[in-house]
C-alpha cells in the first residue's frame, strides 16, 4: 500500500496553523489536520478520502499542557496513561486505547476527532473497488451506502474513540480554533450524527485542548471496554461513569462504540435519580443500554454490543460505588 502523495505543512503555533488553513480555503485547496498520524495514515494508505495537503498540528507546543483542568490536544496518550496530574478515570482510559506502540505516537484530539468506522470502508482500495464503494469513500460514484441500502445520504458508520466516553462522564469542555475565532462547548455537544461529518469542526478549524471545573478532583471514575483483543482493538462498545461519593446527583455516563457519536446519559440518569442498589443500578443500566441503537458495521453483532451496554455501564458504576 503506497502513501499518495501530498504537501506536509508544518506550524509551530496555533496561530500560525490557522493562517495556513485560511490560505489553503481561499485558495481552494482541500487538506486534513494530523496529530499523531496513527488514524489518519493508515486510511491515507489505503487511498481512503485523501487529500493534497496536510496540517501537522505536532510541533505546536500550546497544545501540550497537562494538569487535572486542563490537557492539551496535542499530549500523547502514551504521557496520560503515566500521568499523576490528570484524573485517574483518563489515565486509565488512555491505557487501554491500541497498542502501548501506537500510543507512543497518538494524541487526546486526534483520539476525539477520530474518524467513523465501518467494515465496509476500512479496508484497502482494491477491496473497495471490488464491491463497487461505499457513499462515505465513493471515489465520485455517488454509491450507496451498504448498511442502510439503496440511499446515498445518510452514513452510519460507527464512533470508536475510547477517551470520549470518559471525557463526557468528567463533564469536559472542548476548545476549538479556527478562522473565525474560539468556541467551547461541553465535549458531548462536539459529536454530530452523521459518519461523515462526525462533528461540528468548520472548515480549517481543530481542537485545541479539552478543559474540567475545580470538582473534577473530587469525582471517581471507571471505565469499561468490550474489545475481541485486549492487545489493540477499538471498542466494539464502551461505558465511562463518575460521581462525587455520596452525592447520588453528581451522576455522569458517557458511552461509545456503538453509534456514529458517543453519548451523554444525563437524560437517563434523572429518570432513575435513585440509583442507590442492586436494582435500582440494573434499571439506570438497561436504560441506557435502551437509549443506544448498534447497527451492523462492526466485528461483533449489534445485537451482542447494545446488549453489552447495560453489562459494561453496570460494572462501571459499581466500581465506581
Ligand atoms: C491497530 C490500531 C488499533 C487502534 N485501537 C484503538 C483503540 O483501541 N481505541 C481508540 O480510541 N483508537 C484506536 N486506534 C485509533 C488511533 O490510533 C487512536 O484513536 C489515536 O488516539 C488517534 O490519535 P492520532 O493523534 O494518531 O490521530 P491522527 O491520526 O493524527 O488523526 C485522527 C483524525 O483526527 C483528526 N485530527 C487530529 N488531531 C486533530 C485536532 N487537534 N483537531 C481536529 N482534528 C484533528 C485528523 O484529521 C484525523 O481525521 C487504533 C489504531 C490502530 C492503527
Ligand atoms: S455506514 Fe454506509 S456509507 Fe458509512 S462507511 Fe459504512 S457502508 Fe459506507
Amino acid at each position: 500500500m503506497l502513501m499518495p502523495a501530498f504537501e506536509l505543512h508544518k506550524p509551530v503555533s496555533i496561530e500560525e496553523a490557522v493562517a495556513l488553513a485560511r490560505d489553503l480555503i481561499d485558495s481552494g485547496q482541500e487538506f486534513d489536520w494530523v496529530s499523531g498520524g496513527t488514524d489518519l495514515i493508515p486510511n491515507y494508505k489505503w487511498h481512503i478520502n485523501t487529500k493534497p495537503h496536510v496540517i501537522s498540528l505536532a510541533g505546536i507546543e500550546e497544545m501540550k499542557s497537562l494538569s487535572m483542568t486542563e490537557i492539551g490536544a496535542g499530549v500523547k496518550l502514551s504521557q496520560l496513561e503515566v500521568s499523576d496530574e490528570i484524573h485517574p478515570l483518563l489515565k486509565t482510559a488512555a491505557g487501554k486505547v491500541a497498542s502501548s506502540l501506537i500510543r507512543k505516537s497518538a494524541t487526546l484530539g486526534g483520539n476525539i476527532c477520530l474518524d467513523t468506522r465501518c467494515f465496509w470502508y476500512n479496508q484497502s482500495e482494491d477491496w473497495r473497488r471490488s464491491i463497487e464503494w461505499c457513499h462515505k469513500a465513493d471515489c465520485g460514484t455517488g454509491a450507496d451506502c451498504r448498511v442502510i441500502p439503496n440511499q446515498n445520504t445518510l452514513c452510519v458508520a460507527t464512533y470508536q474513540g475510547d477517551m470520549a466516553a470518559s471525557l463526557i462522564s468528567l463533564g469536559a469542555m472542548i476548545t476549538l480554533v479556527g478562522p473565525d475565532g474560539i468556541r467551547e462547548m461541553p465535549i458531548e455537544d462536539f459529536f454530530e450524527l452523521d459518519g461523515m461529518k462526525k462533528n461540528v469542526l468548520q472548515k480549517g478549524e481543530f481542537v485545541c485542548k479539552v478543559t474540567f471545573s475545580e470538582e473534577v478532583s473530587k469525582r471517581v471514575g471507571a471505565y469499561k471496554k468490550l474489545r475481541v483483543r485486549e492487545t489493540w482493538d477499538f471498542p466494539e462498545a464502551g461505558s465511562a461513569a463518575s460521581w462525587i461519593p455520596g452525592d447520588l446527583s453528581s451522576l455522569r455516563i458517557g458511552t461509545t462504540g456503538i453509534e456514529s457519536i458517543p453519548r451523554s446519559h444525563c437524560k437517563e440518569i434523572e429518570q432513575h435519580a435513585n440509583w442507590n442498589d442492586e436494582d435500582s443500578i440494573f434499571e439506570l443500566s438497561q436504560a441506557v443500554q435502551k437509549s443506544v441503537k448498534a447497527v451492523n458495521n462492526t466485528i461483533l453483532s449489534p445485537r451482542y454490543r447494545k446488549a453489552m451496554v447495560s453489562v459494561l455501564t453496570r460494572r462501571a458504576i459499581e466500581e465506581i460505588i
